[in-house]
């Protein structure tokens, strides 16, 4: 079985606009307590890797069980953070997937702000590592400020999809972005 119920979301979005492919090497930013992870490593198959990256330790994936999958711990907001992930993955990579998402004050309005700073710092993240033609999967709380983001994530990338998958229906207010095929070349930090 999977760790967390949130697997079935990815697997929903893959299903949906076949995201991840088999050899594919995948960043997963937000990914404890690990149920993306597992559905990334089964769809990259025995040839991929999947990068799994939180604030939360992951526990459990080390390379006795299975070593296609690296985990650290970090916070994204901080560029040395980044720079981590950047490191692990060596180079460019297919896929970066987020479902960040912040500690819930109840005041919709800060949790909302908080989720949107997570997810353009996974849209940053992502320009850093996607390779062209690669795909950017995100989680966002729904705001006024999103269709902005929307607006910018679509210049870089062949279309975008806005979706809440069955598997998230009941916390309504959350949708995934799925930007399908980047456009641009990446700039890495060093290029
Ligand atoms: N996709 C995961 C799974 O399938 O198990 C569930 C992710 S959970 C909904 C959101 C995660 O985002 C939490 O584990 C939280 O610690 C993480 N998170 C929130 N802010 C973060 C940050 N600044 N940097 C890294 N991770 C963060």
């Amino acid at each position: 079985g999977y760790r967390s119920r949130a697997a079935y979301k990815l697997k929903q979005l893959d299903e949906l606009e076949d995201v991840i492919s088999r050899g594919d090497t995948v960043v997963d930013l937000g990914a404890a307590p690990g149920g993306w992870l597992q559905v990334a490593a089964e769809a990259v198959g025995s040839e991929g890797q999947v990068i799994g990256v939180d604030l939360q330790r992951i526990k459990g994936f080390d390379d006795e069980i299975d070593d296609r999958i690296e985990t650290l711990r970090g916070d994204m907001t901080e560029e040395r953070t980044r720079e981590r992930v950047v490191d692990a993955a060596g180079g460019t990579v297919d896929v970066v997937v987020s479902d960040m998402a912040p500690n819930m004050s109840g005041e919709y309005s800060l949790d909302q702000a908080r989720s949107l700073h997570l997810a353009r710092q996974a849209y940053e993240t992502a320009t850093e590592l996607l390779d062209t033609g690669g795909d950017f999967v995100v989680k966002i709380f729904e705001g006024p400020d999103v269709d902005d983001f929307k607006d910018e994530i679509e210049e870089e990338f062949q279309y975008v999809r806005v979706t809440n998958p069955e598997a998230s229906r009941k916390e309504s207010s959350e949708v995934y972005f799925i930007a399908k095929g980047r456009i641009t070349a990446p700039v890495q930090p060093g290029d």
